[in-house]
């Protein structure tokens, strides 16, 4: 009887080639893609840069493309409850919580295997890859966790790991599975050629924003100015757009960068104070309702020295609040306060010191 296998498919290469690698022996592949709200794809598709051509997804092209069936399955509000907020694990070099966020996936592909009879899991991981998932104590870490372990195939490092039960039984005919570590990915690329697989991220690009590590600071001011617990999915989502400047313990402002993302904050704006400039053009921004009447002159005159076009120029803005009532207020340019309340590695460094 034909094997079934069921796989993590981010659409990255490497999950990919797994799937391709178990396909190529006449197994039955199912993919699962875990949306926990942060993919790069989502953010790209959500907040276009201009003249970028449309992000696509390419778990699902790849899928459909090589006629692998594949499940999308939303984590977003468990993930933000059960990893983001409190990983037991830590986080990387970003605000990732990769290995709490590795043991969530799998233990939700393994109820989904044990619930439909699937053979085994299959993943895309490669011995040594990733420092914070792909080396052997916390693979196995992972795996024990997720209750899976010995449960899981990974085609394309699975000569350098001991056999598991799927290959001791003959379900996946380890001779044909591969033995790569690393970082490089040359073997890869050549396997992806003879697969005739030519549409996939760069390799490199990781598959979520969480892992950018100029995210960080813009995470650990917010975390340290609000419970965690208090703080919503928007907010974290909110941290990979715009300009973002801390105005006093209560108050933030998120200043867009360009067309789309102006865009992007006023859909997302219900509940901040939105602030528009009027009499030249300029950015829009989110302001926390939180904030005093001090924060908002703070912001008004951030704002103005996007706009001006002379140093002692006053500009006028709209500032509608939550509930739409809106007014129009003046400010000069405050340049020098751009750089003092952006949020980045050296303010947020300094305030915590
Ligand atoms: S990069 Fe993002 S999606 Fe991937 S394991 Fe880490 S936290 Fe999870």
């Amino acid at each position: 009887m034909k094997s079934r296998a069921l796989g993590l498919l981010s659409g990255g290469l490497d999950s990919s080639l797994a799937a391709l690698l178990l396909q190529e022996q006449g197994i039955e592949v199912k993919g699962l893609y875990f949306n926990t709200g942060f993919c790069l794809v989502e953010a790209a598709q959500r907040v276009p840069r201009r003249g970028a051509p449309r992000a696509v997804h390419h778990g699902e092209r790849f899928a459909s493309a090589f006629e692998i069936p594949m499940e999308i399955v939303d984590i977003r509000d468990e993930y933000l409850q059960r990893v983001l907020r409190h990983p037991k694990h830590g986080y990387g070099s970003g605000f990732n919580p990769c290995i709490d966020c590795r043991i969530f996936m799998l233990t939700r592909a393994r109820e989904i295997m044990e619930r439909e009879g699937w053979d085994f899991i299959f993943t895309g991981e490669v011995l040594g890859q990733r420092p914070m998932t792909q080396m052997p104590r916390t693979m196995k870490l992972i795996e024990r966790s997720a209750g899976l372990e010995g449960r899981i195939v990974r085609p394309l490092c699975a000569k350098g790991l001991p056999p598991t039960p799927a290959e001791i039984e003959g379900k996946v005919d380890r001779e044909r599975l591969l033995d790569l570590s690393g970082r490089r990915r040359i073997r890869q690329m050549e396997l992806a050629r003879r697969f005739g697989l030519t549409d996939y991220p760069t390799p490199s690009g990781g598959c979520c924003f969480l892992t950018d590590p100029h995210l960080k600071w813009r995470f650990l001011d917010l975390v340290r100015h609000r419970p965690i617990d208090d703080i919503p999915y928007r907010d974290f989502f909110l941290l990979k757009f715009g300009r973002h400047f801390r105005l006093s313990p209560a108050a933030k402002l998120i200043v867009g960068r360009e067309e789309s993302e102006n865009e992007f904050l006023m859909e997302r704006g219900e509940g901040f104070v939105l602030i528009r400039p009027e009499s030249r053009t300029g950015p829009l921004a989110l302001l926390d309702p939180a904030a005093g009447e001090a924060d908002l002159d703070a912001a008004l005159g951030l704002m103005a020295a996007y706009c001006a076009q002379d140093p002692g120029e006053a500009v006028t803005f709209s500032v509608v609040r939550p509930g739409g009532e809106a007014v129009e207020r003046a400010a000069r340019p405050d340049p020098e306060g751009l750089e003092k309340r952006r949020i980045a590695k050296e303010t947020v460094w300094k305030r915590k010191n």
